[in-house]
């Protein structure tokens, strides 16, 4: 037994000592904190034993599942040989290295270079000043100027926190911080009004075009948006979306970032959303999947053309982490990769599982209160809805949500909710049972908003 966590009083130790993140502490003090000790394939268990279905694979980033020796023995090799140095001042690390090339070598040749950072966060700091960077080196120092989108996430230090368009987070800490704006969101259910999804994603795409304009094209540094946009809901994208943004982008020499925090390492049932979508980013910021959560690791994965400029104009990049490319979670990435590789995994979610999930969520369309389901690969937004017919939603968004997803939890199954939508996004090892079981709870979970 480990001895952390047969200790048998960790709920009061938590309350008087651990600040959660993103938590209301005074609430979560009086509810109590569930202690989660172990996992085992899309499963974990709480300190009482109890076993819960990981519908959100952690949070989107358990992606080969929990409990993989391998893992945990390529982590001991490393800690054994090498547990730290550094990347700065001329040295590297094998598995840093081989790291590097590993990933880039899943764009096809479109990105090559990869700038390796802790968390997803800290890689949208580093393309943030990337961006800058490299357009003053080409010698604009004007360009400058960000735009992202309304209810995108980003990762919650101040850089990320203000290029994310959440307003919760922009209240605390008087965010954005200058030279980042907004456009809206690609959210048909509820935005589109009467227009066809295909119009409505031209229509939100040229926003950026009209901003761009306010701006002035010699103040734009880039864009930023994820594929499919996570926390914000899913929100996947109407078709006509990406094509006009990326047409945009290059049209008005601005670079295109697509955050593949969530959607990368085989989630779409692609190793980057970017290839689902059929568009090519000038910069990458990628965590989570890529080392499936088991150690701390992210990396803002660069294109020729802006590698070009940072090699050969840019001088000294003042950026960096002391773990930036840690040798041990390099070696657990470097694993994680091969489990995905070697098991075919990404092509399991586009030909197999994936659409196995998209038919047994979209199932739920037949209920009252899902007004649509969309899905990709292995990510799902489960609307809810007051009225199907109207798209009319519940008067108090977030209670439907919680309320479903609070039923889900006392069910065995982990979901989350971002106002009316019903969130999931698995280990990408999931089974057909597996996912029957989840669409099961959920439908039960739905039941109680009749
Ligand atoms: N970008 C996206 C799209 C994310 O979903 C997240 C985290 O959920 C981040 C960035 C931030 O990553 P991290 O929490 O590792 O800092």
């Amino acid at each position: 037994m480990n001895p952390l966590t047969s200790q048998s009083n960790l709920g009061a130790i938590d309350a008087a000592h651990h600040l959660h993140p993103f938590s209301d502490m005074k609430q979560l003090n009086e509810k109590g904190t569930r202690i989660i000790a172990r996992g085992e394939g899309v499963y974990i268990f709480d300190a009482q034993g109890r076993r819960y279905l990981d519908g959100f694979a952690g949070l989107w980033c358990v992606n080969i599942g929990y409990g993989r020796k391998e893992i945990a023995e390529a982590v001991q090799r490393q800690m054994n040989e090498l547990p730290y140095y550094n990347t700065f001042f001329g040295t590297t690390t094998p598995p840093t290295t081989l790291l590097a090339q590993k990933i880039t070598a899943h764009t096809g040749g479109r990105l090559n270079h990869a700038f390796f950072t802790n968390s997803g966060s800290e890689a949208t700091d580093t393309w943030f000043r990337m961006a800058r960077v490299y357009w003053k080196a080409l010698g604009h120092p004007t360009k400058t100027h960000v735009i992202a989108r309304r209810n995108g996430y980003h990762g919650s230090t101040v850089a990320g926190a203000s290029l994310g368009g959440m307003k919760h987070m922009h209240e605390q800490g008087n965010l954005p911080i200058e030279g980042i704006s907004h456009i809206g969101q690609p959210y048909w259910y509820a935005e589109g009004g009467d227009l066809t999804p295909d119009a409505f994603g031209r229509k939100m795409a040229r926003e950026l075009e009209a901003k761009i304009d306010e701006l002035g094209e010699e103040n734009v540094a880039a864009f930023v948006a994820e594929p499919i946009q996570g926390a914000g809901g899913v929100i996947v994208p109407p078709a006509t979306y990406w094509p006009e943004i990326a047409r945009i982008c290059k049209a008005r020499n601005i670079l295109l970032v697509a955050d593949e925090v969530i959607c990368g390492f085989g989630r779409l049932g692609t190793w980057f959303g970017h290839q689902h979508f059929g568009f090519e980013p000038d910069l990458a910021p990628v965590a989570k999947g890529l080392s499936s959560g088991y150690l701390p690791i992210g990396a803002v994965l660069v294109s020729d053309r802006v590698a070009k400029v940072m090699i050969e104009e840019a001088g000294d990049f003042n950026h960096g982490y002391t773990y930036s490319g840690h040798p041990v979670c390099a070696a657990a990435a470097l694993e994680n990769l091969r489990i995905i590789e070697e098991e075919g995994l990404v092509d399991r979610v586009r030909t197999d599982i994936g659409p196995y999930f998209a038919a047994a969520l979209k199932s739920l369309e037949d209920h009252p209160v899902v007004g649509q389901v969309d899905t990709v690969g292995l990510i799902a937004g489960v609307q809810l809805a007051a009225d199907k017919g109207t798209r009319r939603r519940f008067a108090k968004p977030d209670d439907a949500g919680m309320n479903v997803r609070n039923h889900c939890l006392e069910n065995g199954l982990v979901m989350r909710a971002t106002g009316d939508r019903m969130l999931a996004s698995p280990a990408l090892i999931i089974s057909r049972s597996e996912v029957d079981q989840m669409v099961e709870t959920l439908r039960k979970g739905l039941d109680h908003l009749r």
